[in-house]
């Protein structure tokens, strides 16, 4: 039965980020998506489920730890989130931009495509995001800008989302070039914040005290050649410190619904995270070894999103983050999947 709650409005977000799959196509060496237990796409039934509540949140993200186009149902849902007025986008490592999905992407005007980079050469991005082809991923950005000036379409506009490793930094400047050539309009660089395993330690850059004035110069160059080229260059820095509070990924404004509907805070606590056994995946903090407990606050097979997000416990939650707080959050209260975060600022 449908609530006062319910039925009065739906919560004030930026964004809402969506898990429409835990499939992938690919085997990218730090990603934990090859470990998950679930894998499985998110269905349009659930996903409807959202649409009522989307009246005052600007974007919706469908993105999670998986492939989005591998979800039979992908295109379904960026309809119905257009047909609401929503602007739509989602990240893609490239492979299945194929004449027709390229066609039903720019017909149904999506307004972001993003695709996932570890490298400008094929021998590093290949190497990293195993699976992946970095000359296909080329020529299918090529063949989408070809398909939009065909149709004489602005949208997607089409954005680079890099990964910074240390074995890559020095191929980020270049992304620029590539960028430009491609038409492609905004280039965000991220940091390897969730570290699978020890090996994987001497890649993450904000880490490494030693890589520090590498990579300030590269940043600024890179920042500076975009800028050059008319283009956008964002960049977050994370920071390893536990006794930091706030959350940097505007969780005040956001919430992430995993593949099997729970709403949490981001992609770091999605009840995905989970192996087969149903334990929570481990990752590097401050080189110990922590689990990623799920957090969710509801599950939207069940319940709306308004009245998930008007809980009391998601209030304690965002009060704990929110940077605007007269009285800042005890660092102690927050869930153990915060405290070893680098997604939080001091
Ligand atoms: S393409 Fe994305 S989801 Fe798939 S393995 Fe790579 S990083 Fe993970
Ligand atoms: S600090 Fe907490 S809410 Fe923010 S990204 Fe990390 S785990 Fe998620």
């Amino acid at each position: 039965m449908n609530t006062f709650l319910d039925r009065v409005g739906s919560p004030e977000l930026d964004w809402i980020q969506v898990e429409v799959t835990s499939r992938c196509n690919a085997a990218c060496i730090y990603c934990p998506q090859p470990f998950l237990g679930h894998n499985q796409h998110m269905s349009f039934g659930l996903f409807k489920n959202l649409l009522p509540y989307l009246g005052y949140t600007d974007l919706v993200y469908l993105q999670g730890w998986g492939e989005p186009l591998l979800n039979p149902d992908l295109f379904s849902m960026i309809r119905a989130c257009k047909a609401k007025g929503k602007r739509v986008g989602f990240t893609t490592n490239g492979m299945l931009l194929t004449d027709e999905t390229i066609c039903r992407i720019v017909d149904l005007e999506t307004d972001i495509i993003s695709i996932s980079l570890a490298g400008a050469t094929p021998a590093t991005h290949d190497r990293i995001r195993k699976g992946t082809d970095l000359v296909k991923i080329i020529e299918n950005i090529e063949y989408m800008q070809q398909i939009k000036a065909k149709k004489k379409a602005r949208l997607p506009e089409v954005h680079f989302s890099y990964l910074m490793l240390a074995s890559n930094l020095n191929e980020l400047q270049e992304t620029v070039g590539l960028a430009k050539r491609l038409g492609v309009e905004q280039i965000v660089g991220s940091h390897l914040t969730w570290i699978l395993n020890n090996s994987l330690l001497p890649e993450a850059l904000f880490n490494l005290e030693e890589e520090q004035q590498r990579f300030s110069d590269i940043l600024e160059a890179t920042a500076a050649e975009a800028k050059k080229e008319n283009l956008t260059f964002a960049f977050n820095s994370p920071v390893l410190q536990k006794q930091a509070a706030h959350c940097t990924e505007n969780v005040c404004r956001s919430c992430v619904v995993s593949v099997n509907g729970d709403v949490g805070p981001c992609v770091f606590t999605s009840s995905t995270l989970l192996q087969d056994n149903r334990q929570p995946l481990v990752h590097v903090f401050q080189n110990s070894l922590e689990p990623c407990y799920p957090l969710s606050f509801g599950n939207i097979a069940h319940e709306s999103l308004t009245r998930i997000w008007e809980k009391k416990a998601y209030h304690q939650f965002r009060n704990l983050h929110d940077p605007e707080m007269t009285i800042p959050g005890n660092p102690s209260q927050l869930p153990q999947s915060c405290r070893s975060c680098c997604k939080k600022e001091v």
